[in-house]
């Protein structure tokens, strides 16, 4: 049965700790749903069995509680009053031709904490339910937001100028990870997790 994981986010709560992640597998599985990606859709038992890593999930975020940035040109900046919810790696093909580089990297916020000045910028849509927005004086990816996370939105971690405190706490998409990048750390790895908990049962 073909199933995607952001419906897990409408159905059942999560806490605040898995939370965290369960928001990188919904945002990061949206990108099956374009031809050119390779779809690994998730069975109901493959989603049932996911379990969080505890030494993961109890990473520390985000040590800073003042975010600010700006695109690459200057024109658009950007704040927050409250540190991210969390930080991520992103491997899928859409959030690399999104960004531009080998791997993208996001910190998620409440939508209400970001302030951008003069704007957003440009906003495009490409894959239904995903709204990413880019500098529309020099193209810097900025942002993105996705229906099935309302009320959420996640921001391109280099234009961040706090990037260096901002670590990332997992890689999603690991099965889409470019074979010749090698990111050596001990980080959750989500597609393998899931896949090697479907084969041990
Ligand atoms: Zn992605
Ligand atoms: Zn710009």
């Amino acid at each position: 049965m073909s199933f995607r994981l952001n419906v897990l986010a409408i159905d059942q709560p999560f806490d605040g700790r898995s939370s965290q992640f369960g928001t990188v597998l919904f945002r990061c599985y949206l990108s099956q749903t374009r031809p050119s990606c390779k779809a690994q859709s998730k069975s109901q038992a493959q989603i049932d069995s996911f379990e969080l890593s505890e030494d993961t999930a109890l990473m520390s975020i985000a040590s800073t509680d003042k975010i600010t940035g700006r695109c690459y040109c200057g024109s658009i900046t950007f704040r927050s009053a409250s540190k991210p919810l969390t930080v991520a790696y992103c491997h899928c093909e859409d959030c690399r031709r999104a960004t531009g580089g080998p791997v993208a990297a996001f910190a998620a916020f409440d939508d209400d904490a970001i302030t951008f000045e003069p704007n957003e910028g440009k906003n495009v849509t490409v894959n239904p339910g995903v709204t990413r927005s880019f500098c529309d004086n020099c193209g810097s990816s900025l942002a993105g937001r996705y229906e099935y996370l309302p009320n959420q939105i996640y921001i391109s971690i280099g234009v961040i100028d706090q990037a260096a405190d901002l670590a990332p706490v997992v890689h999603a998409h690991e099965a889409n990870r470019l074979t010749w990048l090698h990111i050596v750390d001990d980080l959750e790895r989500l597609d393998a997790t899931a896949t090697t908990k479907l084969n041990a049962t």
